[in-house]
């Protein structure tokens, strides 16, 4: 099935996002020995189609001053091994650098990527998520991963972006 990875800074939503679109169907597969790090795997049905999601912000290192490598070092396993990568940013705080940075090398990854600003829980928010239109994305969802909004027209697109599958039988 095709991989769909869910990157950004810890309590932006990816989880909650994550978990509204696989429902009850996740697993925690381990990271490779030695890594301690778990990824958060997960299926998701749209419109009849099947992918897997990845939300990659599983398990958030104690230390803060682990958390932006940590962030950056998930950003560049989801770029290998995903199909499409859903940047995920808090609409409702300021754009940050580590955003910034975060977004150039996803947007250097060659991968389809889509920007969705959460927390934009009524249309009032709406105008704050203009503002990370400066991260670069041609693509960008306003959300509310909390309340359902916005994610129908993101996943329409992201499922838009997916190869082709074969089959219907995994
Ligand atoms: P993660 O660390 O990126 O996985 O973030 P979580 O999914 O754990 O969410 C962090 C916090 O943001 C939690 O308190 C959520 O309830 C809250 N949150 C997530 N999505 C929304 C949303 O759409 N609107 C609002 N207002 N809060 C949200």
């Amino acid at each position: 099935l095709p991989l769909i990875a869910v990157c950004g800074r810890p309590n932006v939503g990816k989880s909650t996002l994550f978990n509204r679109l696989t429902g009850s169907r996740r697993s925690i597969v381990g990271d490779e020995p030695g890594i301690t790090r778990d990824r958060i795997y997960g299926e998701v049905e749209w419109f009849g189609r099947d992918a897997r999601i990845v939300d990659t912000g599983g398990v958030i290192p104690d230390d803060e001053a682990l958390i932006p490598s940590e962030i950056f070092r998930q950003a560049q396993v989801a770029l290998e091994e995903a199909d499409s990568i859903i940047m995920v940013v808090d609409g409702r705080t300021e754009l940050a650098s580590p955003d910034l940075e975060l977004a150039r090398l996803l947007l250097r990854g060659g991968k389809p990527v889509f920007l969705a600003v959460n927390k934009m829980d009524t249309d009032a928010l709406l105008p704050q998520a203009e503002n990370f239109r400066r991260l670069g994305f041609r693509n960008v969802f306003p959300i509310s991963a909390e309340h359902n909004g916005g994610i129908g027209d993101l996943m329409d697109e992201v499922f838009e972006s997916l190869p082709e599958p074969k089959t219907h039988e995994e």
